[in-house]
């Protein structure tokens, strides 16, 4: 509810939004590149404001350019994947810490694969943490680290059980001090398993920022404080899958879609990818290039506009 809300203020926010002024100084070298790709690109968002004027190449953008078009990104992804959600498949917080530190070095669809033979057989961190660590390894081995992680897992869980009373805290400072959690992990936890704003600096999301000109920051932790300072915290956990569904999608690290992108007028590293449309589509993943999503169980929202789930482990 909140999100069709939030979609139907972009919309009409994009129709209120003064055509750019065409930023006339400089649109000799930055017109070559939003000529082609922003007409094509947004013409599969149904009912998105046709591509205007190219953005301000950022080395002139002012605080306010930015976080005005930071915000508009962040509303035309949010029309992109209005069903954008954790990609771990997850009951419960315990579940989706566990899932989250197996993630390290591994795709979400590989978890996905992996947790339901592990939740099964120990359900809850009391079960995890008198487990026999062999027989977890062997549960854990699709995952890699698979050694490292298993004790990270049972550790979390005995620490859970010990000074937690079995429950997931809802804190930060507490749940960081979990073995194998840090801030990106503890992040993830608190935004989706207890509704606390977080950002989620992975690999996709510092790409993305990078390539966006929204910080030059290259340190997570600094990369987290300068982008959450763009945006109001209640827009971070959103905003944190919506960059990630982004990156994961169409702005891929080697090759970005470029000639696919539905932000491709609002990003200053447009052309950095293939940017002829009929060849950009072809490198959309996900739903998007009509695959099956990371999760086996997804959320019905993102069933209803056509994503798949993924199959289970050995299914091919
Ligand atoms: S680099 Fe290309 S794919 Fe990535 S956001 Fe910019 S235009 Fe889109």
């Amino acid at each position: 509810m909140k999100k069709a809300a939030s979609v139907k203020k972009a919309a009409s926010a994009k129709k209120a939004a003064p055509a750019k002024k065409a930023a006339p100084a400089r649109k000799a070298p930055a017109a070559k590149k939003v000529t082609v790709a922003p007409q094509k690109a947004t013409a599969r968002v149904k009912g998105a404001a046709p591509a205007k004027a190219v953005v301000h190449p950022p080395g002139d953008e002012s605080r306010t350019a930015l976080v005005r078009r930071a915000r508009r990104i962040n509303r035309e992804l949010a029309e992109v994947y209005p069903y954008a959600h954790p990609e771990l498949d997850f009951d419960n917080p315990f579940q989706l810490v566990v899932a989250t530190v197996l993630s390290a070095q591994t795709t979400d669809l590989r978890v996905n694969q992996t947790t339901p033979a592990l939740f099964a057989k120990y359900p809850t961190p009391e079960d995890l943490a008198a487990a026999n660590p062999e027989e977890v390894e062997e549960i854990l081995r699709p995952t890699g680290f698979f050694r490292a992680k298993t004790k990270s897992v049972i550790g979390l869980s005995k620490a859970l059980v010990e000074e937690f009373g079995g429950e997931v805290p809802g804190r930060l400072e507490d749940l960081v001090k979990l073995p194998g959690v840090g801030r990106k992990t503890a992040f993830v936890v608190l935004g989706n398993a207890f509704g606390r704003p977080g950002i989620t600096v992975d690999t996709h999301f510092q790409r993305l920022v990078r390539r966006w000109q929204w910080t030059a920051e290259t340190d997570p932790d600094k990369i987290e404080a300068a982008v959450g300072a763009l945006f109001p915290k209640s827009d971070w956990t959103d905003l944190s899958h919506h960059v990630i569904w982004h990156g994961r999608r169409i702005c891929h690290a080697r090759k970005p879609a470029c000639g696919a992108c539905p932000i491709a007028p609002l990003c200053p590293a447009y052309g950095e990818g293939e940017t002829d449309p009929e060849k950009a589509k072809k490198l959309l993943k996900y739903e998007k290039g009509g695959f099956p999503g990371q999760r086996l169980r997804p959320p019905q929202a993102y069933l209803d506009a056509g994503g798949k789930p993924a199959p289970p482990l050995g299914a091919g």
